[in-house]
Parts: C-alpha cells; sequence; structure tokens
C-alpha cells in the first residue's frame, strides 16, 4: 500500500449500490478494495426505503466491521467511505458518510476530494447562522444543500454543487434515492457499473470488478446522477469543462487493475517506465521497482532497454501501519521496516532502481543506502513521473512546497541528497504519452499542476493545503 511507505497519500474512495438487497455487504467489500485510498477511517450507511442506518469507525475496513452490524445496515441501498485524515482532520467526528438528519428526510454524504473555497463558504454559511459540527468540507455542502429548503432535493443538491470550486467526487444518499455528483474537471477518478439490476458506483473499477459489477462508463465531469425506482436519470450542473484527471492516480495512487478514464494503470506504468528508459538510457545490469506501485514501471522500464528486470527489493507485508506515527524519524525506520534488497541479486550489480516519485527525499536515500549495503555496485534512480515541486490543493497529501525536495533543488543536487549514482525523471510529456489519452478531447485530459504548478482551478487566496489544516 503506497501510503505506507512515501509520505504521499490519497485522501478518500467513495462507494455505493442501488438496488441490491444486499447493499451494504457489497458496500464492504467494494470499500476494501478501495482501502488503499485511505485507512484512518470506513463508514457505511445503508437505507431501507424507509430509514438510514449508519455504522462508522476509525481504522480499517475490517477493523471497523464485525458481520453483527450489517444486521442493522439492511436495504437495498448503501453508500460507504474509506477515509484519510488530512483534510478537517482526524477523529470519529469527521468518519464518513456524514448523515444530516431533518423533519423533510435525512441525506447521507460521502466526499473524495477537496474545495478549494470550503472555507470561504463556511464563512458565508457561519454568517448566515448555520452552525457547523465537524470541520469537514463535506458539511458545508450539506449546509448548501439545506438552505433552500422549499426546493426538489435535486435542484438544491443542482444549486450546491454549482457553488463548490475544487475536486469532488460526490455520493449521497437520501431513504429514497442515490446521487453521485463529479466536479466539472473530473478531477478525481468516479465509474459506474451494473450488477444485474443494481447500480454500482465506485471512486476504481477494481472496486466493481471485486463484487461482480459491469463497468458502464465514468461519471461524467459536472454531471449529477440520481438513481432510484425508476431507474438511472442524468442532469448537468455545469457545462462540460477541459477534463483535469489527477495524473497521480494514473502514477502512484490506484490499483494497477483498475481502468482511469478508459485506460489500465498497470499499462499506463509500463508505457511510463517505457518513456522513461528513451529518455534516461543507462548501462547497468539489473532493473528493480520499488513495491509496489512502481514495479510496472520497473518491468516497462527493462522490456525497452533490455536490462533485466529483478526484484530487488522485497516488501514485508505484515508490518503496522507507518502512517499514524506522524515524524520524520518514525517514518524512517518504518522504511526499514518495510523494504529489504535481496542481497543475491543486487551485490556487484550495476542496479537500475525504478520509483514513481520523490517527496521528501528521506525514504529514498534510505532505500538507495540499502542497495549499496547489500552490494549494488551502483544505483541508478529514474522516476517515472516529473519531479513534483507543488503542493495539491485537490485532495491528494502532496506535502506542503516547503518538504517537497523537487520544490528547491535542481536534479543534481537530489541526486547528491539521495545518494544516487544518476538520477532521473520522466518528462511531463513523457508522463502524458504513457497515460495515452487524446489530447484534444474534452472529454480527457489530465492535471498535472504538481509538476507543472499550473493549476487547473481558481486557487483562492486563502486556499489551504489540506495537510496544513490539520
Ligand atoms: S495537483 Fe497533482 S496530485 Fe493534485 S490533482 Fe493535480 S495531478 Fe493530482
Amino acid at each position: 500500500m503506497p501510503t505506507e511507505i512515501k509520505g504521499l497519500n490519497e485522501e478518500c474512495g467513495v462507494f455505493g449500490v442501488w438496488g441490491h438487497e444486499d447493499a451494504a455487504h457489497l458496500t464492504y467489500y467494494g470499500l476494501h478494495s478501495l482501502q488503499h485510498r485511505g485507512q484512518e477511517g470506513a463508514g457505511i450507511i445503508a437505507t431501507d426505503g424507509e430509514q438510514l442506518r449508519l455504522e462508522k469507525g476509525l481504522g480499517l475496513i475490517t477493523e471497523v466491521f464485525e458481520e453483527k452490524q450489517f444486521d442493522r445496515l439492511e436495504g437495498h441501498g448503501a453508500i460507504g467511505h474509506v477515509r484519510y485524515a488530512t483534510q478537517g482532520g482526524g477523529g470519529y467526528d469527521n468518519v464518513q458518510p456524514l448523515v444530516f438528519r431533518s423533519q423533510t428526510g435525512s441525506l447521507a454524504l460521502a466526499h473524495n476530494g477537496n474545495l478549494v473555497n470550503a472555507h470561504a463558504l463556511k464563512h458565508q454559511l457561519e454568517a448566515q447562522g448555520s452552525i457547523l459540527q465537524t470541520t469537514s468540507d463535506t458539511e458545508v455542502v450539506a449546509h448548501l444543500i439545506k438552505r433552500s429548503g422549499h426546493l426538489p432535493l435535486k435542484e438544491r443538491i443542482m444549486q450546491a454543487l454549482a457553488m463548490l470550486k475544487g475536486a469532488y467526487a460526490f455520493v449521497m444518499m437520501t431513504e429514497e434515492k442515490l446521487f453521485v455528483a463529479l466536479d466539472p474537471k473530473g478531477l478525481r477518478p468516479l465509474s459506474i457499473g451494473k450488477l444485474g439490476d443494481a447500480y454500482v458506483v465506485s471512486s476504481e473499477t477494481c472496486a466493481l470488478d471485486v463484487v461482480g459489477a459491469e463497468y458502464i462508463r465514468e461519471v461524467d465531469p459536472g454531471e449529477l446522477i440520481t438513481i432510484d425506482k425508476d431507474g438511472l436519470h442524468s442532469d448537468r450542473f455545469s457545462e462540460p469543462l477541459q477534463r483535469t484527471l489527477c495524473s497521480m492516480e494514473y502514477v502512484y495512487f490506484s490499483r494497477p487493475d483498475s481502468n482511469l478514464d478508459g485506460v489500465n494503470v498497470h499499462s499506463a506504468r509500463k508505457r511510463m517506465g517505457k518513456e522513461l528508459a528513451k529518455e534516461a538510457p543507462i548501462e547497468a545490469d539489473v532493473v528493480t521497482g520499488v513495491p509496489d506501485s512502481s514495479i510496472s514501471a520497473a518491468i516497462g522500464f527493462a522490456e525497452q532497454s533490455g536490462i533485466p528486470y529483478e526484484l530487488g527489493l522485497i516488501k514485508n507485508r505484515y508490518v503496522g501501519r507507518t502512517f499514524i506515527q506522524p515524524s520524520q524519524e518514525l517514518r524512517e525506520q518504518g522504511v526499514k521496516m518495510k523494504l529489504s534488497p535481496v542481497r543475491g541479486i543486487v551485490e556487484g550489480k550495476r542496479v537500475v532502481m525504478v520509483d514513481d516519485s520523490i517527496v521528501r527525499g528521506t525514504t529514498s536515500r534510505r532505500i538507495i543506502q540499502m542497495l549499496k549495503d547489500a552490494g549494488a555496485k551502483e544505483v541508478h534512480v529514474r522516476i517515472g513521473a516529473p519531479p513534483l515541486k507543488n503542493p495539491c490543493y485537490y485532495g491528494i497529501d502532496t506535502s506542503t512546497k516547503a518538504e517537497l525536495i523537487a520544490g528547491h533543488h535542481s536534479v543534481e543536487e537530489i541526486r547528491e541528497m539521495i545518494g544516487a549514482d544518476s538520477l532521473a525523471f520522466l518528462s511531463v510529456e513523457g508522463l502524458q504519452e504513457a497515460i495515452g489519452s487524446p489530447k484534444d478531447s474534452l472529454r480527457h485530459g489530465q492535471c498535472q499542476a504538481c509538476f507543472t504548478g499550473s493549476y487547473p482551478t481558481e486557487i483562492f487566496p486563502n486556499t489551504v493545503h489540506p495537510y496544513e489544516k490539520v
């Protein structure tokens, strides 16, 4: 799981089911396969048509749920969430789905992403008398929806969504309907599938596969989907804009068996490795990838360069979750515990170590040192993405600019700091080529802001990097 090693974290995964008698169990299995997107909290809320019932808690999905809880979660509709606690901070109250009950009915919300105008909206709501109970941006949306109570719910949701700026993939549910919405730029992934007559929605397609659902399509940027007893209905709350799906989903966050916007993640990563081998060739004896997310790129590098791919680094899967240990020192200890070099493979060899990113540089330095301690003659680092120079405001904890090593140092300086014999990053053009979706189509395209500094939405003067809120 990437979060355990990098200090580079996804902020959430959402999943929902409508029209299946065992909706809550399906949601549990769906969330389990989205666990890499957030490990600090999980929740499921279900409806039987009359009442919404919620179970949630802190920890992994397997720690939060026991079989007996599903006796309460009966019904044909359910939504669920796995959470990584940057935005709004940690704590039980912020674990989603959040549910808001009123005389006119209940509304449950689960959200992946980050709103760049949340701060301004919170001020506005509080000035108008709203009392916010959590520090989560999601609650802001619930209050916006509640505000114009005289309108039908769908209209109120459309009005509220039109006020939001930033990245959001929402699943929302009342006793009688499931709503699904994606921000106008489509920054976060969100797909719809079918399982018999039931509809399934998920942050990633891997979760559709796990529950046996057939992929139908992406949720369109700026689209609100309503699913109820009459089936699926689509509305637009924003005109189509150029899609800017997060590039880091391809590079690092999503599972290799997921397809994002029609592109398989493993295949895209392999192409990143191939492009990298073309852009920055090197003479070496073996290619190895830093597990797990860089294995695909390492295979691609090996294929293109003709240098054999070997398992030079092994990950120990049964080590505790270091992500709850925030200090740098503990992070570094975590790396040592989680990765081991394979001496028999690297000893006396010139090693190409393929990785997907360098965040602060401390992890890379330790891995290179481990390889050298295990006898590697040379370690050439090749990164399957451009340097991470800018923070993300859209729901990914890429650290603040001050912490990003490439925000302040040249490639040569970074090489020296991490102790590599050579270092090269993939170019922005190479990354785009590797992802391969058509550049001229409004429906496809990627955000590259953490590499280029060119943000696809307005960044408000008081926009806070999610990590700085905690
Ligand atoms: S800034 Fe980077 S991490 Fe954030 S959405 Fe854009 S590509 Fe993804």
